[in-house]
């Protein structure tokens, strides 16, 4: 189904990219409990995979939903290392993360792959979060639209309208400057990438566009959340460092329950 804007809850995923031993699982544990009653907003934690089945496990019956960091585009064969959307959804995830400028920077990967990627992804059964931002360089030289709307376009399998729904796609804007440096964009520049991105969306799905959450991600922490979630058009986060500690994550969360 494909919700009207009004209806749309926010996101919050965590990315807890290459972090976390198995003790990370009483965060796991907490979150569950933390979230447990809360209403209006979707939860989401990426673990590494070493971690995805068992966290799966302890979050169920919880609303605490479980995504994976990178899909292969095969779903299995003779790719040592790699793991495949397919793998993902057995281990329990209900997302994935694709095209993290962490990927693009040092794996390499290039629009044409991330858009392969979704599109394996959806035929898992999987949501897609697809990474978009500018590098600093890019937003100094006033590029930064026009960079991060071809990022999009091109970041999206040609097939996707005919063969996916657009309820299955989150898009996270997340510019590569503020990741992990705590620096952030200000309100104005938020609401103007997001506003792009929504303008963008809403020219390739049309009306249905709606329902496809824009979530911002760099740097989102428990003291600035509740003014970056209350952006126009920000339809959640994707959060890296503060979301290693429940306590943290939690606090971040109800920022979004509070403004909803
Ligand atoms: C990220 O890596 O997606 C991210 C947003 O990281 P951080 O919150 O640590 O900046």
């Amino acid at each position: 189904m494909i919700l009207e804007n009004s209806t749309k809850s926010q996101l919050l995923a965590g990315n807890w990219k290459m972090n976390g031993m198995r003790k990370a699982l009483a965060e796991i544990r907490a979150l569950g409990r933390g979230v447990a009653g809360l209403k209006r907003v979707e939860v989401l934690i990426c673990p590494p995979a070493t971690l995805l089945a068992e966290a799966a496990k302890l979050a169920e019956g919880t609303s605490l939903a479980m995504g994976g960091q990178d899909c292969h585009v095969e779903k299995s064969g003779a790719f040592t290392g790699e793991i495949s959307a397919e793998m993902l959804r057995d281990a329990g995830a209900r997302y994935v993360i694709l095209g993290h400028s962490e990927r693009r920077q040092y794996r390499g990967e290039t629009d044409a792959l991330v858009a392969k990627k979704v599109g394996a992804a959806c035929t898992a059964g999987l949501k897609a979060i697809v990474c978009v931002g500018e590098t600093e360089a890019v937003r100094d030289a006033g590029q930064a639209e026009q960079i991060v709307a071809g990022q999009l376009a091109a970041s999206l399998p040609d097939e996707f309208e005919a063969n996916m729904g657009p309820e299955e796609l989150a898009v996270a804007y997340e510019p590569v400057w503020a990741i992990g440096t705590g620096r952030t964009p200000t309100s104005a520049q938020i609401a103007q990438m997001h506003c792009a991105l929504r303008a963008a969306l809403s020219a390739r799905f049309g009306a249905v566009s709606a329902g496809i959450r824009i979530l911002y991600g760099g740097s989102v922490k428990p003291d600035n959340a509740a003014e970056i979630l209350a952006v126009e058009n920000v339809d959640g986060a994707l959060v890296g460092g503060a979301s290693l500690k429940a306590a943290d994550f939690l606090a971040i969360i109800h920022a979004s329950v509070q403004n909803a």
